[in-house]
């Protein structure tokens, strides 16, 4: 089992990455005339504008969207791709704020409304500790827990699970608890990185245009806000994640400039180094105008998301949303990345998501080599990587084909 070590702002990318574009991109008589401008750019290494951006959503080969993509994911990345060993603990569903689309919020005095004091957390952590080195940890705006309440819920994790990192607060949870103890984001994400956290993950994103956000998230933090918090972190050697939330009410335009301003914040900071990007699922929440993204759709905003996010190392398919079939397939699509094991989870599955809770490495390796991929073990921060090829199955189930 080969192993090998990175540094943060590489995330595992080869470094030489560019030089190796035009030997994949190929010859340019291979591609559909209108995208062949597109092929050129990226076996230069160019960064794509706005409007390619639109060409590759109005062209009519999703397969050679996804091939051009892929270009780019090889050159990265060779055929790896990536995974860990996590587990999701939401620390509370009692939010301030209500916004449109979430189907996890609760008002303090729902029935169903929790809040983990430390050692509920510490023991619902406790369950998976001997098989996940990171917890994922977002919730709602807990109307009383300040930074202090997160510097004892870190520093205690720490204590007790020394091996686990934590991956936890968006952006707009930070806002959240910086306004309650009433001090600057900056000073916020330092007290808590010296309590123990390791990185951001980027949820919160959802459509970075504030009249998007003025609709589906009243209240949230701005774009502004959004880009400011994570710009500190990066400054404060944090590395982050980024997220966009597709297929409620923005149009084409919106998530381009979405991905635009997030690569942009990344040439000034390098801290970004994975981008997530998910489409919205309609169960039980409260957007009734969402436009609602097609299996198509979410393969080709996947793969134009690696094509314009030319700063930003790592594009994941997130298998908690769009389920592990498609996140299987879109390792085709330009993503690298399907998450983790995720042993538990509420948000998504609150609002909809089927996929499920009990893979284990083997498993998620398995789904990895199936989509013709090698399975390698990441940690948190993409900084360690290990080859985990799984066994090979005692029995495959042979299938009838059609001429037999
Ligand atoms: S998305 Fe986050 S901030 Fe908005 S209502 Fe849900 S829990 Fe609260």
């Amino acid at each position: 089992m080969s192993a090998w070590e990175s540094s943060l702002r590489d995330a595992g990318s080869n470094v030489d990455w560019k030089e190796k574009l035009p030997a994949l991109v190929g010859t340019f008589s291979s591609w559909s005339e209108n995208i062949r401008p597109l092929a050129l750019k990226v076996s230069k290494g160019q960064r794509l504008s706005l409007d390619d951006g639109l060409l590759l959503y109005s062209h009519p080969n999703l397969s050679e969207v996804g091939r051009l993509s892929n270009c780019i994911r090889t050159a990265r990345f060779d055929f790896n791709a990536f995974f860990n060993s996590n587990v999701h603990v939401n620390q509370t569903n009692v939010c301030v704020l209500a916004c449109k689309f979430c189907a996890f919020r609760r008002s303090k005095r729902a029935t169903d409304a929790y809040s983990l004091d430390i050692e509920a957390y510490l023991d619902d952590l406790a369950q998976y500790a001997d098989v996940v080195d990171e917890v994922h940890s977002v919730g709602g705006l807990h109307p009383d827990w300040d930074v202090d309440h997160y510097e004892s819920l870190f520093t205690e994790s720490k204590k007790r699970f020394p091996h686990i990192a934590i991956k936890a607060l968006t952006a707009v949870e930070i806002k959240h608890i910086s306004q309650l103890s009433n001090i600057s984001f900056t000073e916020t994400l330092s007290r808590l990185k010296k309590a123990g956290l390791d990185s951001l993950p980027g949820g919160g994103a959802e459509i970075l245009d504030d009249d998007v956000r003025a609709i589906i998230c009243n209240g949230k933090e701005s774009s502004s806000e959004y880009l400011e918090i994570h710009r500190c972190a990066h400054e404060l050697g944090i590395p982050t994640n980024c997220t966009m939330l597709f297929g409620t009410i923005e149009t084409l335009e919106q998530r381009l400039m979405h991905m635009i301003q997030l690569r942009e914040l990344n040439d000034e900071t390098h801290g970004f180094q994975c981008f997530v990007p998910y489409p919205f699922l309609p169960d039980d929440s409260r957007l009734p105008e969402a436009q609602l993204a097609t299996g198509s759709e979410i393969l080709r905003t996947i793969a134009i998301s690696r094509l314009m996010l030319d700063s930003i190392p790592h594009i994941k398919a997130y298998r908690m949303n769009i389920g592990d079939e498609l996140a299987e397939l879109a390792l085709q699509y330009g993503a690298d990345d399907i998450d983790g094991t995720v042993q538990k989870e509420s948000i998504m599955h609150l609002a909809g998501s089927t996929t499920p809770l009990d893979h284990d490495r083997i498993r998620l390796a398995r789904l990895i080599s199936d989509a013709g991929c090698v399975p390698v073990q990441r940690n948190t921060t993409y900084e360690q990587f290990k080859v985990f090829i799984p066994p090979v199955p005692k029995q495959r189930k042979k299938l009838k084909m059609a001429n037999l």
